[in-house]
């Protein structure tokens, strides 16, 4: 029988099974006086119950026994979930090696030697017991340590590291059971926008509710649940930033994966209340499939990454596939940016101007500088593929100022030659506009070309100047005060919020050509164009049409008033020969 023992300071419980009874109780007799609960048993299978019920700290086995011998009980104990640590005392014969041997095998701590020194025995489990409680406080440290490295501590959802050797795992499995796996890195866009605008904080906490929303989609949303089908499992790890990565096991069919994406797109769409603020956030979703999309982690990883930007390229808020033509993308854009680097220095560049036609004078009045690219290696780049690389990559600055200091030479060329009140618009982009530098370079380009500064405007679009409106208004207004003029591009495409307009020492609206291309059979764009040249003459600015390509678009915007044309109606951007060329004569009046 078990017998419970002595109670009093009593610190750990140990665990003594012997089928010699003098043994048994000797053992308990030096055991208890040293502040530990002894329970005593009489055989293995004793033992083994004992255990069971009381997990002891430590446990002492005889090796020969009747029934379970000390060998097999120790190996029983290892197999139990708590027992894997247990420290287990073999009591074996001195030099009976192969006991002993038999012993570590059996997964046993130590041994100690027949016939026991009983004066040292006390010590030996007390000393037992305290390696084994470092060793416990070193595991629950360790638990904490795997905690933080594996865990993302704003959203506790699993972290890169984890991810990873999640991946890692499912697709060592899939590989074995040929299965397939199938990853969805999503990225939020424009999530630096609320950052900047709402702080760090508030941040932090939306990026905690989408944390949130994502793993209750993939918990609850029925299109989810029908798709897993009970075989396939689902996880989503949080990354870093504004990206989170969703990992699915055993996903064989794509019109599955396809109708999780639509509806996570949906889900995370949903307006976030905090605080009284609803937030409005979208996903970009690329999606890489094992073992199609890739055979390692890196592979994967990188292809959804390349497919996350595909989709952001897209217009955002969606999802795309990775698919060998993507890769084909991001090949080109490693190449341009590499291209990139000696443009300058190689002379790649050159500047073409586009007209920018009075409606009320039929007259060109002033041209847009445009920047066109041909590398020796990949022939003409648009500026739509190598300025926002130009931007990433920080090129954009050297870049800019070329473009500034060859636009004013021009702009006085033709100032020279007697064209009057000639401007020319040169775009600036939202790097170089939050530039320390920006006034000085602009203010040497003009000096150095004895430029007025009223024959130079600059372009800024509408989202460039909407983060930090505040300091934005300081910087417009020191631009203002040169006598450079300001106009905001690509108008609509933005904010669409007009009211702060009116705090904005701006000259011109650009609308965008989103709005232009329909105008003439879409009546909602029309409504739009109408009601923002509406505004501009309200608020006293001037309107150019972009993108105007045909008559019909012209007259509809003639009917609305508007101030100026830029088009390919008229002319796309040429050289600046070919401008003074058609400045030589006057417009021909059947275009108008
Ligand atoms: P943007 O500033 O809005 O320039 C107008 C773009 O629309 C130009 O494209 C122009 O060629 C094109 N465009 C003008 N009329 C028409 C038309 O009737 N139909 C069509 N389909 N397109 C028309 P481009 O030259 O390819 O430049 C694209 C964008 O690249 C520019 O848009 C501007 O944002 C940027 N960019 C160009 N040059 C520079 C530069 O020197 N610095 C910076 N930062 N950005 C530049
Ligand atoms: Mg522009
Ligand atoms: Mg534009």
């Amino acid at each position: 029988m078990i017998e419970n023992l002595v109670e009093n300071g009593i610190t750990a419980t140990v665990l003594i099974c012997d089928d010699d009874p003098t043994y048994l109780l000797l053992m308990e007799e030096t055991l208890s006086s040293d502040n530990l609960n002894v329970l005593t048993a009489k055989n293995g299978v004793e033992a083994l119950q004992a255990y069971l019920k009381h997990e002891p700290s430590i446990v002492l086995l005889d090796v020969q026994m009747p029934m379970l011998n000390g060998f097999e009980v120790c190996a029983e104990i290892r197999k139990h979930p708590k027992g894997k640590d247990t420290p287990i005392l073999m009591v074996t014969g001195a030099d009976d090696i192969l006991s002993i041997e038999s012993a570590y095998k059996h997964g046993a701590t130590d041994f100690l030697p027949k016939p026991i020194r009983w004066p040292i025995v006390a010590h030996r489990v007390r000393y037992m017991l305290k390696g084994s409680e470092t060793f416990n406080s070193l595991k629950e440290s360790e638990m904490k340590m795997r905690q933080l490295a594996y865990f993302d501590s704003l959203t506790g959802l699993p972290n890169r590291q984890k991810f990873d050797e999640s991946l890692e795992e499912s697709i060592w499995f899939a590989a074995k059971e040929q299965k397939s796996v199938c990853i969805m890195y999503i990225d939020l866009d424009n999530f630096k926008r609320i950052n900047d605008t709402l702080g760090h904080e508030f941040g932090d906490r939306v990026l905690k509710k989408i944390g949130e929303k994502i793993s209750k989609f993939l918990k609850t949303d029925t299109v989810v649940i029908e798709a897993l089908n009970n075989t396939a499992q689902a996880e989503v790890s949080r990354l870093g930033g504004d990206e989170f990565m969703i990992l699915l096991n055993n996903m064989p069919n794509k019109n599955d994966v396809k109708a999780i994406a639509k509806s996570l797109v949906s889900c995370i769409s949903e307006l976030v209340s905090l605080d009284g603020y609803e937030v409005a956030l979208t996903p970009s979703i690329g999606i890489a499939m094992f073992p199609k999309d890739g055979k390692s982690v890196t592979e994967l990883k990188k292809h959804a990454d390349v497919a996350m930007y595909h989709a952001k390229s897209m217009g955002r808020s969606g999802y795309r596939f990775y698919s060998e033509s993507l890769n084909e993308n991001a090949m080109k854009f490693l190449k341009i940016e590499g291209c990139l680097r000696n443009a300058l220095a190689n002379n790649e560049f050159t500047l073409h101007f586009q007209p920018q036609v009075c409606l009320k004078t039929n007259e060109i009045i002033s041209v847009e500088a445009l920047l066109r690219w041909t590398s020796p290696e990949i022939g003409v780049v648009k500026p739509s593929d190598f300025i926002p690389i130009a931007e990433d990559s920080g090129l954009i600055n050297d870049i800019g100022e070329w473009v500034m200091r060859g636009a004013c030479q021009q702009a006085k060329k033709w100032a020279d030659a007697g064209i009057e009140n000639f401007r020319v618009s040169v775009n600036l982009s939202s790097i170089q506009f939050k530039r320390a530098s920006l006034l000085t370079m602009i203010k040497n380009a003009l000096h150095d070309n004895d430029l007025p500064a009223e024959l130079l405007e600059v372009e800024i679009t509408e989202s460039a100047i909407m983060n930090d409106i505040d300091q934005n208004i300081v910087r417009l207004n020191q631009i203002r005060d040169m006598g450079v003029a300001i106009s905001i591009d690509d108008f609509g495409t933005g904010y669409s919020s007009l009211s702060y307009l009116k705090k904005f020492p701006i000259h011109t609206l650009k609308i965008d050509r989103a709005f232009i291309i329909n105008i003439d059979t879409d009546a909602d764009d029309a409504a739009i164009v109408e009601a923002i040249i509406a505004l501009a003459s309200t608020l006293k600015l001037n309107v150019v049409a972009e993108g105007v390509e045909t008559k019909e678009q012209l007259k509809v915007l003639t009917k609305f008033n508007c101030d100026v044309i830029q088009g390919f109606y008229f002319s796309k951007a040429v050289s600046a020969e070919d401008i003074t060329a058609l400045m030589q004569h006057p417009l021909d009046k059947s275009l108008f």
